[in-house]
C-alpha cells in the first residue's frame, strides 16, 4: 500500500452529495463539561470545506467504551453536537440513534450544507466486531465516505474500515496531514533523519524502534526506556526503569543499528533522584555510573548537548516520548531541551505522544513544528510500519 497515494475530499465531487464523515469526538468531559475542545476543532478544516462545498454532512464518531446494547446517556454524542453547532456558527443535527428511524429521517431532510451528527457508533456492539451488515447500514445513509478520525485508524471497526466497502472512500484534511508528515517521513525523508524516542518502556515502542532503524539515520533513546540499553552494555542501573525481560532485545537493537550504519546515541549523564519524587534529592552521574540506590529521572546536560547537536543539522525528527519524567519540573530540562532543538533545527519535525506534544505546547512552541500528531496508538502504529486500517480502505488516486 502506499500511504501517500490515497484520495482525499479535494479528489471527490461533493456537491449536494449526503457524505458520511467519520471523526474523531472522544473529547475530555466532566459532568456534561467538554474541557478540551482540540478534537473537534480539529475536525474543522474539514467539515467546513464540506460546508463550503455544499455537502449534505452526515457525523459519526465514538464516543467512550459504552457496553454496546443500545443508548446510555452517559456516553452520548449530544454534547458534542451542541458544542460543535458553536464552533459551526450554525446548527447540528442531533439523531437520537446511528442507523435507526432518527438518522435515516434526519439524513433525507438534509439540505446542501447542513449538518447532522449520528449517536455514539458504539451504542451498536456491531461497530467494533466491523459487522458488514452494519457497514451497509451506515453506509446506506450516504454517497460518500470520508475518514477524519486519525485516532482510530488503527481499528478495523465498521465506521473506521468497514463502511469504505460500500461508498467512495476518501480522507478528510486531518488524516491527509498525518499521512503527508509521518508516512512522508517514513517513505522519502529528508535527510539526516533524526528519531528521538522516549518515554516509560521499551515494551512499549520496541516495534517503533525496529522499523526506525530501518530508517532513520540517527536513533536517539531516552527517558525510562533508555536504562534497559543500559543493561544491555552492562551498566548497573541503580533503581531505575529497567526491563529486565527486554535487555536481549535492546542489545539486538543496538546489533541492528550498528550493522545499518545508524546512529543510537543513549544518555551519556543522568539526573538521578533518591527516589520517585518530584521533590526527591538529585544529581548528576555519568551513564556507567548510576549508584546502586538511585534512579535515573531525567538525562544530564552533556546528553542534552548531545542530543541537541543531532538534531541541529537534520533534515526530518520524529519524536515521541518525554526524556525524563517531564511531569515534574525537576526533572523536565531534558524534555525541554529536546524541544528546543526541534524547535530550532528548521527540520520537518513530527511530534507525537502525550508529554512530548504537552512540552512543546507548554514552551509555545507547537507553532515552530511542522506537525503535531492526533493519534496516540494510530500513529505509534503507523511509525511501526503496521498498516493502518482507516487509511487501507481508502480509495487510491
Ligand atoms: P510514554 O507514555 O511511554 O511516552 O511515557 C511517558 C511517561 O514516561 C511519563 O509519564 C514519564 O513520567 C515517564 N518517564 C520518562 N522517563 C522516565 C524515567 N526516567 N523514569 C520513570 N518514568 C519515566
Amino acid at each position: 500500500m502506499n500511504v501517500l497515494n490515497k484520495k482525499t475530499i479535494e479528489d471527490i465531487d461533493v456537491a449536494g452529495k449526503r457524505v458520511l464523515v467519520r471523526c474523531d469526538f472522544n473529547v475530555p468531559l466532566k459532568n456534561g463539561v467538554i474541557t478540551s475542545d482540540e478534537r473537534i476543532v480539529a475536525t474543522l478544516p474539514t467539515i467546513e470545506y464540506l460546508i463550503g462545498k455544499g455537502a449534505k454532512i452526515i457525523l459519526c464518531a465514538h464516543f467512550g467504551r459504552p457496553a454496546g446494547t443500545g443508548y446510555e446517556e452517559a456516553f452520548s454524542l449530544a454534547p458534542v453536537a451542541k458544542y460543535l453547532a458553536g464552533l459551526l456558527n450554525k446548527g447540528v443535527k442531533m439523531a437520537t440513534d446511528i442507523v435507526g428511524e432518527s438518522a435515516k429521517k434526519l439524513a433525507s431532510e438534509l439540505k446542501d450544507g447542513d449538518v447532522m451528527l449520528l449517536e455514539n457508533v458504539r451504542f451498536d456492539k456491531r461497530e467494533t466486531k466491523n459487522d458488514p451488515e452494519f457497514s451497509k447500514q451506515l453506509a446506506s445513509l450516504a454517497e460518500i465516505y470520508v475518514d477524519d478520525a486519525f485516532g482510530s485508524a488503527h481499528r478495523a471497526h465498521s465506521s473506521t474500515a468497514g463502511v469504505a466497502d460500500f461508498l467512495p472512500a476518501v480522507c478528510g484534511y486531518l488524516i491527509q496531514k498525518e499521512i503527508k508528515y509521518i508516512g512522508g517521513a517514513l517513505e522519502n525523508p529528508k535527510r539526516p533523519f533524526v528519531a528521538i524516542l522516549g518515554g516509560a518502556k521499551v515494551s512499549d515502542k520496541i516495534g517503533v524502534i525496529n522499523n526506525l532503524i530501518d530508517k532513520v539515520d540517527t536513533l536517539i533513546i531516552g527517558g525510562g526506556m533508555a536504562y534497559t540499553f543500559f543493561a544491555a552494555k552492562g551498566y548497573g542501573t541503580g533503581t531505575s526503569l529497567c526491563e529486565t525481560d527486554k535487555i536481549t532485545l535492546a542489545k539486538e537493537m543496538m546489533a541492528k543499528a550498528e550493522a545499518k550504519g545508524v546512529a543510537l546515541l543513549l544518555p551519556i549523564d543522568n539526573k538521578v533522584g533518591k527516589e520517585y519524587a518530584a521533590d526527591t534529592e538529585v544529581k548528576i552521574v555519568n551513564s556507567d555510573e548510576i549508584p546502586a540506590d538511585w534512579m535515573g529521572l531525567d538525562i544530564g546536560p552533556k546528553s542534552q548537548a548531545l542530543f541537541a547537536d543531532a538534531i541541529k543539522g537534520s533534515g526530518t525528527v520524529i519524536w515521541n516520548g518525554p526524556m525524563g519524567v517531564s511531569e515534574w519540573d525537576n526533572f523536565a530540562s531534558g524534555t525541554i531541551a529536546v524541544a528546543k532543538a526541534v524547535a530550532d533545527s528548521g527540520a520537518v519535525s513530527i511530534i507525537g505522544g502525550g508529554d512530548s506534544v504537552a512540552a512543546v505546547q507548554k514552551l509555545g512552541f507547537a507553532d515552530k513544528m511542522s506537525h503535531i500528531s492526533t493519534g496516540g496508538g494510530a500513529s505509534l502504529e503507523f511509525m511501526e510500519g503496521i498498516e493502518l486500517p482507516g487509511i487501507a480502505a481508502l480509495n487510491d488516486k
